[in-house]
């Protein structure tokens, strides 16, 4: 039995009126800046999860008031916003699944302010993430948030889902990244959240609540970013293992020491091979024949101190005299074109994947580090099991693996395979006391596997925080909660 939560219920999927709203919108948006056009509508209706619904109206706003407007309108007519960076998000949270305004944000990439003495820049939200890290890498600085897609994303996705890449081992998430920001509730209040400093514990922490909240309590339309000073001195750790599980008991060891890796990349067999096959230089990579997993260790600090952090880093990733045997190789790129090659190999695994199987179902989980070994082995029997070829790799060292199940989507018994096989992938995430996503988010894709992680005190909790931000549940429906949640635990039950 399910009652319902106290999230608003679902919008009409037809809005008597839409004319009357574009008609609205358009006394303040010229008409470069919104549109009806059913071919805009359309294009602006998907993501990456492959998720579609054609919008009904597209706006590209160009500063603040001007999404606050579109807001205040949006919510006297009850049409659905949905907010768009790029709509490179794998969980279809810019999808406008119920129709309604898309808002497109990619006009807003103006940098407000740029005060590398405080180590911040303010930024509309709009801007690409890569655009960010031109600007501020002449002063010699970088925003840590990396995620693989960071030449087209735009930094106000990366809020949304408090995105992160492989440096937040080190640097930490978006979340830790931000130092303020600048929002519209779904009421169409302006909210002005966090400080310029470091330190600062005035009211609630509402910041920390915008980002990661997917666009459901407003639109965040300026941030204020914390910079980090530029290594000057970096290198590449690559160790081969023969397995996963020597590769995972390395991550415990690297994690287990005081020199923290800028970055620890896990790598399983099966993506050595497509890396081995699709690779435009598979020579310079050299992998070894017998190679089944691979780390990349990223080391980085001042050149004087990085020799005595990359000795501490190599004899964690070679282990004890027994683990020794586990290791084949290690080898350490110096210089950035050797660097440069090795990474780029990584990051083209997540597109190789589309081209390998008609459908990739790709889940970003997220183990406590010394459980990676239990996922790991954990996995392996689950593909057996249901006969689902499973691809692994990811940012090990945050214990979030990229779990891919490849299948074939129009072969029925692959598909209920596949969905089996995903039910078990998340129950022992989180036997393991893990999370369901370390990065991509809920979106619409994981909306229902919700209840099993958060209790459901705890998520009529967060029902009465979307109502107080969003009363009439306009802002991006249909994701990151459900709308209905399980009645409280019985006593003794509760999880
Ligand atoms: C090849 C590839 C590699 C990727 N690698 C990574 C990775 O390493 N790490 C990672 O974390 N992600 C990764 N992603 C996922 C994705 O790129 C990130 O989540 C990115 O942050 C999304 O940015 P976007 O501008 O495309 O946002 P969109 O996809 O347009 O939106 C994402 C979510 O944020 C919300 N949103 C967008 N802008 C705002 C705003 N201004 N205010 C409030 N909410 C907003 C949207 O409503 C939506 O819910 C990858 C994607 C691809 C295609």
């Amino acid at each position: 039995m399910t009652i319902q939560g106290d999230v608003p219920g679902s919008l009409p999927q037809s809005y008597a009126s839409l004319g009357a709203l574009f008609a609205e919108m358009s006394e303040f948006l010229p008409a470069d800046r919104i549109s009806r056009e059913a071919g805009t509508c359309w294009a602006y209706g998907m993501d990456n999860s492959r998720l579609h619904h054609p919008a009904d109206i597209v706006a590209f706003p160009l500063d603040h008031d001007e999404v606050q407007r579109v807001v205040r309108c949006a919510r006297r007519h009850s049409v659905p916003i949905t907010t768009r960076g790029r709509g490179t998000g794998t969980a279809g949270g810019s999808v406008p699944l119920q129709g309604g305004v898309v808002v497109v944000m990619d006009r807003m990439n103006q940098v407000l302010e740029f005060r590398p003495e405080d180590r911040l820049i303010r930024v509309q939200t709009g801007i690409i993430n890569a655009d960010v890290q031109r600007i501020v890498s002449a002063a010699g600085f970088f925003w840590p948030p990396d995620p693989t897609s960071n030449a087209l994303c735009t930094v106000g996705g990366n809020l949304g889902c408090n995105a992160a890449g492989p440096h937040a081992v080190k640097y930490g998430t978006t979340r830790e990244n931000v130092l303020g920001l600048k929002a519209v509730a779904g009421t169409g209040a302006t909210v002005i959240a966090g400080t310029e400093t470091t330190k600062g514990v005035v009211g609630y922490d509402l910041t920390r609540l915008l980002i990661g909240a997917e666009g459901t309590l407003g639109i965040i339309t300026e941030a204020t970013l914390k910079l980090t000073p530029l290594p000057d001195a970096r290198c590449l750790i690559r160790a081969f293992y023969p397995n996963m599980h020597a590769a995972s008991q390395a991550v415990s060891r690297l994690m287990n020491q005081p020199a923290t890796p800028a970055a620890i990349e896990f790598i399983d067999g099966n993506a050595l091979n497509l890396m081995r096959s699709h690779s435009t230089n598979p020579d310079a990579l050299a992998i070894p024949e017998s190679a089944g997993a691979l780390l990349m260790i990223e080391v980085d600090g001042m050149s004087e101190s990085l020799a005595n952090q990359t000795d501490l880093i190599q004899a964690a990733a070679r282990g004890d005299t027994d683990e020794q045997a586990a290791l084949i190789s290690l080898e350490i790129a110096r210089t950035p074109q050797e660097m440069a090659l090795l990474w780029s190999a990584r990051k083209a695994l997540s597109p190789t994947l589309r081209l390998v199987a008609p459908k990739k179902i790709n889940e970003d989980v997220v183990v406590p580090v010394s459980r990676v070994p239990l996922l790991i082995t954990a996995l392996d029997e689950i593909a057996l099991r249901h006969s689902v070829k499973i691809v692994n790799f990811g940012h090990a060292g945050n214990g979030n693996i990229h779990v891919n199940l490849l299948i074939d989507p129009d072969d029925p018994a692959q598909s209920a395979a596949a969905d089996d096989a995903l039910a078990e992938v998340f129950s022992t995430v989180l036997a393991l006391k893990g999370t369901l996503s370390g990065e991509h988010g809920i979106g619409a894709v994981k909306r229902e596997y919700i209840r099993d992680e958060i209790a459901p005190e705890t998520l009529l909790l967060m029902h009465g925080i979307k109502h107080v931000f969003d009363p009439d549940g306009i802002m991006n429906p249909g994701k990151k909660i459900p709308d209905a949640i399980a009645p409280p635990a019985k006593p003794g039950k509760s999880k």
